[in-house]
């Protein structure tokens, strides 16, 4: 058996230079997201809310952690004090709740543009055509307290190699599109790949790669 530091450790030797790792985290406890931290592994990924509230408490401060679930707007209060980046914005309503809490706070939230280019109907986040028409809008550039630094989003759950490929290769051109249309370049972030597709999505223009089962074994759900 090997601890979740191992684990980190083999998966960052694979990672080309300028990827980074978020270490997802939900549902598993805090002595193995400890452990990863006396490893040195610093960014960790939540998707509950009240979930990692407690755990920001119970950890060291110098965690950067990472919203990367579906955010309620309801709920943004609780993160908007302490987190470090939120994933996936999926609506026009939840930028703008998360602007109003972080004002309250005095600070500028960075957050990703959620994008839909996988073939299920469930998962969240803006069409390509509904993105361009946002950013076409300009409707963006009045929330002042957040800072949107790129894109994010899900392949579909299959083993179509090529699909998976496809669908982040899409959300590549998205980004390169909006980057220098609107952007002038300032568009960081591309956050995609997970356990099962991670390879994939970093020949397919990643940098941010969100890995929770690999590291942290099958997750028990309560
Ligand atoms: C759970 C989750 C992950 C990690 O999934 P694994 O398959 O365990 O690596 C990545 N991204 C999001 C949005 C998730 O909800």
């Amino acid at each position: 058996m090997t601890s979740p530091r191992e684990r980190i450790n083999s998966i960052k030797q694979s990672l080309p230079e300028g990827v980074r790792l978020v270490a997802v985290s939900k549902y598993h406890p805090i002595e193995m997201i400890q452990d990863a931290y006396d490893g040195g592994q610093r960014i960790f990924g939540e998707s509950h809310v009240q979930e990692m509230v407690q755990k920001r408490e119970a950890l060291p401060k110098d965690i950067e952690w990472h919203f990367i679930g579906h955010l309620q707007t309801n709920k943004v209060k609780y993160i908007a004090p302490f987190v470090s980046l939120i994933h996936a914005v999926d609506s026009e309503h939840l930028l703008k709740e998360i602007d109003k809490q972080a004002k309250k706070c005095g600070r500028i939230i960075p957050v990703l543009m959620q994008v839909h280019v996988a073939k299920e109907e469930t998962k969240f986040g803006f069409l390509p055509d509904e993105l361009l028409a946002f950013m076409q809008s300009g409707a963006w550039q009045q929330y002042e307290n957040v800072s949107i630094e790129g894109l994010m989003c899900m392949a579909t759950n299959c083993d179509d190699e090529e699909q998976i490929a496809r669908e982040f290769e899409q959300a590549k051109e998205l980004f390169d599109m909006v980057n220098g249309k609107w952007l002038n370049g300032k568009w960081k972030v591309r956050s995609w790949g997970m356990s099962d597709d991670y390879p994939i999505a970093i020949r397919h223009g990643s940098n941010m790669v969100r890995i929770g089962s690999l590291i942290f074994g099958e997750r028990i759900y309560k």
